[in-house]
């Protein structure tokens, strides 16, 4: 199957990134070291980490520079994963927990430095990150994390938040208890995208957009890659293509390890003065507890963007917006009668156990992907086991590396699984469990 390049969704993001670099599409064969695709976070840190090494690769994207969920997401940034510290250890031992620790605060170090190195202009900034909860099943699970924390590794720097002070601190009534990491930070996402893909070209990467890889061949030498116009020759293959894997049949024997779930996103108009002082006052960023999260920020221009699950489908529908605009209302009731100005979706793509996975289809061809909605730093990492893949030194990171991540069975059934799931993870959510 091959698609026509699509344009980016009229998100806030995309209207205040300014101009994308000056990209082209393939169109002659190119001779390469490591041919890339996908144009997102995992493929531009890849790259990256490649051209530290000194070799040579080449990037192929099929839409434009992080036209995926890279250029949609939150911009949230947390060294955390969907399950907790205690919850890893009691599933895989203490010593891959330790482990996974040391991964998720290195993922967010290698996004921090890479800003700084490339000099990318996409406010980075460690302005703290809360999940705030309302059931206590949750409060205790988070309560278990901060002792789990401070006894493991001596790191006593996240702490829980009481009502009083979660009121203070995002403006709301709302919640019981929170969870807060001063260390996690929020960045324009597509900014960030744009500014790696400029540093990398000036450093001598060949990016190529609207350039998607439609088919590859292995042979003794190494690998073809086929596109509408080139052929891009390697001696592998590093495959970024996260939720959007069943963009052509070149990606297809991935497609079906992950399950694309949708989330949308609405931004306010700028929040009048008065509103914008009782609304996340101190900067920080928020994804709160639940299976189904609900996650915000407020913008430099002061608008409140705010998403969570989108349809079951990538159908875009107003019935999915005026949902997440009423559950912003319900935490914020304050917002009432603010416009809506921005509305836009993107595709998280679910694992089985709930982590991203990298690792190699043969000898020659390595994939990542699998975020679960955490891929902005853990992208950053997983860039780097790819890179180390390529280069023939394989980075162990427990469940990450070496965790099962086969097609799902029944793929195909996933649009009612997704239904009953969500149907089921709302029950739950709602019960506390
Ligand atoms: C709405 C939304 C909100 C999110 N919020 C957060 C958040 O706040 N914090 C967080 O940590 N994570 C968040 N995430 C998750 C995060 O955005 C992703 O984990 C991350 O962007 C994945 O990056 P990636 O480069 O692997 O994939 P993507 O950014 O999806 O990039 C894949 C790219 O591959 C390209 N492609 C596909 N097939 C081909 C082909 N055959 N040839 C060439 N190119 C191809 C696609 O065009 C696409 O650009 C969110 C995701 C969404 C959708």
């Amino acid at each position: 199957m091959r698609r026509t390049p699509e344009a980016h969704p009229a998100s806030y993001w995309a209207a205040t990134a300014g101009a994308p670099p000056d990209l082209a599409a393939a169109d002659a064969d190119v001779e390469t070291d490591v041919v890339i695709v996908g144009g997102g976070f995992t493929g531009l840190s890849t790259a990256y980490h490649l051209n530290q090494q000194g070799r040579k690769c080449v990037l192929l994207e099929a839409n434009d520079i992080g036209w995926g969920a890279s250029g949609r997401n939150g911009g949230i940034a947390v060294p955390r994963y969907k399950h907790t510290f205690p919850a890893i250890e009691a599933r895989y031992g203490r010593e891959v927990a330790l482990d996974l620790y040391q991964v998720a605060h290195s993922a967010l170090n290698i996004l921090e430095r890479i800003i700084a190195d490339c000099r990318i202009d996409c406010g980075f900034s460690r302005c703290g990150h809360i999940t705030p909860m309302v059931h206590q099943r949750d409060e205790r699970r988070f309560a278990a994390d901060v002792r789990w924390l401070a006894d493991r590794v001596g790191d006593k720097i996240p702490y829980m938040l009481d009502a009083a002070e979660l009121e203070d601190r995002i403006g709301t009534k709302f919640y019981a208890a929170g969870y807060f990491e001063p260390r996690g930070g929020g960045i324009h996402p597509l900014r960030y995208c744009h500014g790696l893909a400029q540093a990398l070209e000036e450093r001598g990467v060949q990016l190529f957009v609207r350039t998607p890889a439609i088919a590859w061949q292995r042979d003794q030498n190494g690998i073809t890659v086929e596109t509408p116009k080139a052929r891009i020759r390697g001696k592998c293959l590093l495959i970024a293509t996260n939720a959007y894997s069943d963009l052509t049949g070149g990606t297809s024997q991935l497609k079906r390890r992950v399950v694309p779930m949708v989330s949308s996103l609405i931004a306010t108009a700028p929040l009048p003065n008065e509103v914008r002082h009782s609304v996340l006052r101190h900067g920080n960023l928020v994804t709160d507890a639940k299976r189904l999260t609900n996650y915000y920020r407020v913008t430099p221009c002061n608008r409140l963007m705010f998403g969570g699950r989108g349809g079951a489908t990538s159908k875009e529908s107003p019935s999915i917006y005026a949902r997440i605009e009423r559950d912003m209302l319900a935490i914020f009731p304050q917002l009432r009668g603010t416009p809506i100005e921005y509305r836009w979706s993107g595709r998280v793509a679910v694992t089985v156990d709930g982590f991203p996975h990298a690792g190699a289809l043969n000898e020659r061809v390595f994939y990542a992907m699998g975020y679960n909605g955490r891929g902005v730093a853990l992208s950053a990492f997983l860039g780097h086991v790819l890179a180390q893949y390529a280069c023939g030194e394989p980075v162990a990171a427990g469940p990450l590396t070496k965790g099962r991540f086969e097609p799902i069975p029944f793929h195909f059934l996933r649009v009612p699984a997704k239904q009953a799931a969500i149907t089921y993870f709302k029950l739950l959510d709602a019960l506390g469990f």
